[in-house]
């Protein structure tokens, strides 16, 4: 199969909070299942996906550590919440007839594969969706900055960044009405004016590797498979 467009192998990132749906915490099935059919459809486009998802839903070690708790402890609370995503992910995508491996940066091999780089490679090459969970393994990371760190360790051609709005904006369009979207950013326009894309180690990362990120809303049908292909409504970070 030859991936159509420029895109043969993607990174998606999708945060915590987008599994979470319409419930207040944890993991919504009905929203998983929509994720991995978006999944689905860009897979069946020939293009080798991989995935980090967030944990925000579960855990943030921030707060853990706003209650008192070690930032370090809540960290790692974090990094597992992450596992418990990926896995509800796995099986969506399984669901669908999908092989899928999640490889963790913590190993937790009762469960799942250690992160081994070149192995992630193969199971890519072979048609396999591979998940990273546990973010980078390391406390004080967040999982934009694990997304960007994969993608550059998979020689991945583009970042697609799932958020709740089709792009970058120049206010939040969720509270500013009249907020301008932009279609094409520098990744430095995005650190200068610190643009609450991804965070500033992550976008970093992706300007000294050169991959482009495109920020697109994961709540329109369709949308992850139009933005590889380059249609649809999304902003450019270049
Ligand atoms: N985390 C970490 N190191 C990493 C990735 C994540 O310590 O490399 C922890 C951190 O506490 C973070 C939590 O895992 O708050 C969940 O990740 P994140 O907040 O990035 O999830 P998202 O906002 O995408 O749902």
């Amino acid at each position: 199969r030859v991936a159509p467009g420029p895109y043969s192998r993607v990174l998606l990132k999708i945060s915590g909070e987008a599994l979470m749906g319409n419930l207040a915490y944890g993991i919504d099935p009905e929203m998983v299942d929509r994720v991995a059919g978006e999944i689905e459809s860009v897979n069946a486009l020939g293009i080798e996906v991989c995935l980090v998802i967030g944990g925000g839903n579960i855990f943030r070690g921030m707060s853990a550590a706003a209650s008192g708790m070690e930032r370090t402890t809540g960290d790692y609370m974090g990094m597992l919440a992450t596992v418990m995503n990926s896995l509800a992910m796995q099986s969506a995508l399984e669901k669908r007839g999908i092989p899928t491996r999640v490889l963790s940066a913590l190993p937790i091999a009762a469960v799942c594969e250690p992160y081994i780089r070149r192995r992630a490679i193969r199971h890519m090459e072979k048609g396999r969706v591979v998940i990273f969970a546990s973010g980078t393994g390391n406390p004080f990371f967040t999982t934009d900055t694990a997304a960007a760190l994969r993608a550059s360790e998979m020689g991945c051609k583009a970042l697609l960044k799932a958020t709740k709005v089709d792009g970058v904006y120049d206010a939040d369009p969720m509270k500013v009405k009249d907020a301008n979207r932009y279609d094409r950013l520098t990744y430095m326009d995005v650190l200068r004016h610190d643009l609450k894309v991804m965070d500033a180690s992550a976008i970093s990362l992706a300007r000294e590797n050169g991959i482009p990120i495109l920020v697109f809303s994961i709540h329109n049908n369709g949308a992850f498979a139009d933005v590889v292909q380059g249609k649809g409504r999304f902003t450019i970070i270049t």
